[in-house]
């Protein structure tokens, strides 16, 4: 799984920062994570195929992470996109999408999914199949909004060949030992499948916290991720105005992903207040090391 930053800036554009948006390249398709003004320039300029995204999460109505949204929508049918798209999003986005098409008359050539997200909260799987899953967990903020965790789907475990070989296993058989069977020889005796598969790789997580003031209330949805994306708009002299605007400070950021185990984490969400970045990472660091402050265009493998 690939991470690429778009927007890292809070609220509005600024000091040549764009408001919230990242893609999750997975295998072959593209997953975008929130959706800012000015979302579609930064994927020209990184060189984003849109027609690869195939889902899309929207945390909160907040104006910084889903103004770019329609934009988007309206140039996927202008550029002849037939694949259906599916956005997974709060109660409301739906018909404030809609109203803007119909007062465009504009008639798509691709099916919109809308799979709505309770603003009460929810933890819950919203996508599943044969390469990814995606949940959403509630956080603190001050409207309804979710965090996602992405989990890359470890690869199937590895053929043993020579092992194979010498069990006499066929080779119509190899896909389903690759998916962990046993195979069971013609006089009934059973080839365990670790007598002749290797582990694969393991699971890749990726935890985007959206925006929210600190709270360890999500610690557990983001477990053991190996890599933690959480706003810091703020830096520590200003940890008053985090908790009265619903936001987090980098030291806060570097405690959530000390208690949940993390691997990594990645800030970004800064406040236009700060023109310079470099205090973030250093903040950060001295609670959680393994820390890197984002900045538009970064890739990080994850
Ligand atoms: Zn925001
Ligand atoms: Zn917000």
């Amino acid at each position: 799984m690939k991470i690429t930053i778009l927007g890292n800036n809070s609220a509005i554009p600024a000091h040549g920062r764009n408001p919230s948006a990242q893609i999750a390249e997975i295998k072959d398709f593209l997953l975008l994570i929130d959706c800012g003004e000015g979302t579609q320039m930064q994927m020209i300029k990184y060189g984003i195929k849109r027609s690869k995204i195939r889902y899309i999460l929207i945390s909160h109505l907040h104006g910084d992470h889903y103004f770019g949204l329609i934009g988007l929508i309206n140039s996927f049918g202008l550029l002849g996109r037939t694949d259906p798209l599916h956005i997974y999003c709060p109660e409301l986005l739906p018909a404030i999408i809609q109203a803007q098409l119909d007062a465009s008359s504009a008639q798509l050539p691709y099916e919109l999914h809308f799979h709505t997200i309770a603003d009460s909260g929810e933890r819950r799987v919203l996508v599943e199949d044969a390469v990814c899953r995606i949940t959403c967990f509630p956080v603190d903020h001050r409207i309804a909004t979710h965090g996602f965790v992405i989990t890359e789907k470890a690869k199937a475990r590895k053929l043993d060949l020579e092992a194979c070989r010498q069990y006499e296993i066929p080779q119509y058989f190899y896909k389903r030992l690759q998916a962990g069977e046993d195979y069971e020889q013609k006089d009934g005796t059973i080839v365990q499948n670790e007598w002749v598969t290797l582990p694969g790789l393991e699971d890749k997580v990726y935890a985007y916290c959206a925006d929210t003031r600190h709270t360890l209330s999500f610690v557990e949805d983001v477990a053991a991720a190996d890599l933690i994306y959480h706003e810091s708009t703020y830096l520590d002299a200003d940890a008053d105005l985090a908790i009265l605007r619903y936001h987090s400070t980098a030291v806060q950021a570097a405690e959530l992903a000390q208690a949940s185990g993390a691997k990594r984490l990645m800030l970004g969400h800064y406040s236009s207040r700060y023109k310079e970045i470099e205090a973030f990472e250093a903040e950060a660091k001295r609670v959680f090391p393994n820390t890197v402050a984002s900045f538009e265009g970064m890739e990080v493998r994850v």
